[in-house]
């Protein structure tokens, strides 16, 4: 057993508020200067750059999770991880499903919403609005998301804007969470973290990084056998002296 570095929660720049450096080689680069072993691309309400994520990682000894920030229609971030990249594909076409297609004026307020190759060469442009709210409620969310054997994790659940705090005023302790993920430091109010961690779920430290300095600058320490979708899956539930912290 060993203790491995995840930062479960970065975005390309198919989100539309993700930076332009956001590209697969250069973030997979910085992850390796970072010391991470395991990342995870969660782009808002899509998933179509993670393909070429996991490409530019090849041979670097980065492991890259396919995942995705989904925006239930309460407006609470909820991170959904997948043991592959199918999985987050088909669950990334039921949320824009229900999501308006983008018009003239979308990519000057909110921003453009790039799909590229692993070089970072632009391939398209997505089409659904995918700054918006989908339809599903947090309880469909975390269904949606555990009916394809992912992990259901509400994002960055003491900020003060889209989580489960700012939107509900609580963190709900009776839905089937996989873990809770907190902020980095800087943005925690105080003793809210400590208030929530007592309810009982694994937690885990994303940066939930837009530009590329922010990677690794919150982290899940992973006590597991290796870097993977499935170690991960077994420390969030603790299986024979695997576990989770964050740093
Ligand atoms: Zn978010
Ligand atoms: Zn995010």
């Amino acid at each position: 057993m060993k203790t491995y570095q995840a930062d479960l929660h970065i975005h390309s720049k198919l989100s539309p508020c993700g930076s332009w450096d956001m590209t697969p080689h250069r973030v997979v680069e910085r992850a390796k200067t970072a010391g991470l072993d395991l990342i995870a691309i969660c782009d808002h309400n899509a998933a179509g750059n993670v393909g070429a994520f996991m490409e530019a990682a090849e041979g670097t000894g980065l492991v890259v999770i396919a995942g995705m920030e989904i925006t239930t229609s309460e407006e609470i971030h909820v991170v959904g991880l997948f043991p592959d990249r199918e999985s987050a594909r088909d669950v990334a076409n039921s949320v824009q499903s229900t999501l308006p297609i983008t018009d003239a004026r979308y990519a000057s307020r909110f921003g453009e919403q790039v799909l590229m190759d692993p070089a970072g060469n632009i391939l398209g442009y997505e089409k659904h609005a995918l700054a918006m709210a989908t339809t599903f409620t947090l309880e469909e969310t975390v269904s949606l998301i555990q009916d394809r054997n992912g992990l259901a994790i509400p994002a960055h659940i003491e900020r003060p804007s889209f989580s489960v705090y700012s939107q509900l005023g609580d963190l709900p302790r009776w839905m089937p969470f996989d873990a809770v993920e907190v902020s980095p430091v800087a943005q925690r109010p105080i003793g809210l973290r400590e208030k929530f961690a007592r309810y009982g779920f694994p937690m885990v430290g994303s940066s939930d990084s837009h530009f590329l300095h922010e990677i690794g600058r919150a982290r899940t320490l992973m006590q597991a056998n290796g870097a993977s979708f499935r170690e991960l899956e077994a420390a969030l539930r603790k299986e024979e002296g695997r576990g989770v912290d964050y740093a």
